[in-house]
């Protein structure tokens, strides 16, 4: 028999995203003109003044480790930014660097799981949440988040869902994959319910935290003093700054768990890379009409794909309020989310994720990503309005 993993590895999932990614790229060197709305990443590239900073710290001779926790001045200028942006005080010591805002739940998750333990994770979600906490042995227990609460999840439910088993609340807001960004009643009602449960974790997925429209607010749980002792929050510079393949994300942590994290990083990946953090520091620190203009052309894109996506038969969808993501309602094409997300990249040209790959209540759902050009997208959604006007499911 050929060695194997310890059990925990037959548990770990992945992101479906990819696959679709590899077989969307397979195509297209077949010659097939795909339209990629499936991938989750910014189609812009990085700032340029961020590129000139990697580039001068490899030049300026940064080409060592440095510490496990990150450079001090960028700990500090995250401090600075959190603290700004959500008016409270943030200490750069409880700062982590991390390779990719990724890294933050794979720690956390890692942290709080074993056997006989719950989390709780937002379903539809990211995908690793789920995978992480059934590789630690711990139960997932999902949050539904529904189309009708405009795809924001419930303080209620998620507050029925705790037991004396619970060892950590996994949130998102601005959310992957359905575009929905949960406002302050909500969030008030979640903290008020979670200080009657002291001893409880919460890990605050926040990355798409400056991706909102309409004047929509995002309220980050760094807003609650009386969980701060509790909270890790996840950010990073991939979606802000258009920085995914740097591998570049933060954490805040609790007191009581920095030195775990910190020590997770000296066994695992010792430092992330040192120009990439001076990258990071020229991002927080340099011009933001970048990450202005991005935003302004997500929202175009966001409006139309919106409009459009509601005229499309039997299609309705929940106007975004975050994120870059549109999470359109299928149910009534009589197919099942999946094999349609299939064979409209096969038949159809065009990439999308079928919401299971979100979990279970993804099902009756495409995650649309708006990532790409208003002409590509207006392409997009021709060649789908095609395809569900001539082909029925397969029964
Ligand atoms: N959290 C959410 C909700 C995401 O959608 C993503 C990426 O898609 C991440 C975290 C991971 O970000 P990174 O690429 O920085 O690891």
């Amino acid at each position: 028999m050929p060695i194997q993993p310890i059990q925990g590895f037959s548990r770990i999932g992945e992101e479906n995203a990819f696959a679709v990614l590899a077989r969307a790229t397979q195509l297209a060197s077949q010659g097939k003109d795909i339209i990629n709305l499936g991938i989750g990443q910014p189609d812009f590239p990085t700032p340029q003044h961020i590129v000139d900073a990697a580039i001068k710290a490899l030049n300026d001779g940064h080409h060592g480790y440095t510490p496990a926790t990150g450079i001090q001045e960028l700990r500090e200028a995250v401090a600075d930014d959190l603290g700004t942006r959500y008016n409270t005080d943030v200490s750069s010591d409880h700062i982590m660097i991390m390779p990719g805002g990724k890294v933050t739940m794979f720690a956390a998750i890692l942290m709080m799981g074993e056997p006989g333990t719950e989390i709780l994770y937002p379903d539809p979600g990211f995908p690793i949440y789920r995978s992480m906490i059934e590789y630690t042995g711990a139960t997932p227990i999902p949050i539904p988040i529904r189309e009708e609460n405009d795809f924001a999840f419930s303080a209620k439910e998620t507050l029925g869902l705790i037991n004396e088993k619970t060892r950590l609340v996994i949130i998102n807001s601005p959310a992957n994959p359905c575009g929905g960004v949960t406002p302050k009643e909500e969030i008030d009602a979640l903290v008020k319910g979670l200080e009657a449960h002291p001893d409880l974790a919460i890990l605050s997925d926040e990355i798409y935290d400056q991706m909102t429209y309409d004047g929509t607010e995002h309220i980050s749980l760094l807003s609650y003093p009386s969980i701060r002792d509790r909270l890790i929050l996840l950010n990073g510079w991939s979606k802000t700054y258009a920085m995914t393949g740097w591998r570049l994300g933060y954490s805040l942590w609790p007191e009581a768990l920095f030195n775990s994290v910190r020590k997770l990083a000296v066994n695992a990946w010792s430092c992330v890379n040192a120009p990439a953090q001076f990258a990071a520091l020229a991002a927080l620190t340099g011009p933001q009409d970048a990450v202005a203009s991005m935003m302004q052309a997500f929202d175009e894109r966001r409006q139309f794909v919106f409009k459009e996506l509601n005229n499309l038969p039997d299609i309705s969808c929940v106007k975004p309020a975050g994120a870059f993501y549109a999470f359109p309602n299928i149910a009534q094409t009589g197919w099942m989310a999946k094999p349609l997300a299939s064979a409209l990249l096969e038949e159809a040209s065009v990439a999308t994720i079928g919401g299971p790959d979100f979990g279970v209540h993804g099902e009756g759902y495409i995650r649309i990503s708006y990532a790409n050009s208003l002409e590509n997208i207006e392409r997009a959604l021709q060649r789908i309005d095609d395809f569900l006007r001539t082909r029925k499911p397969d029964s």
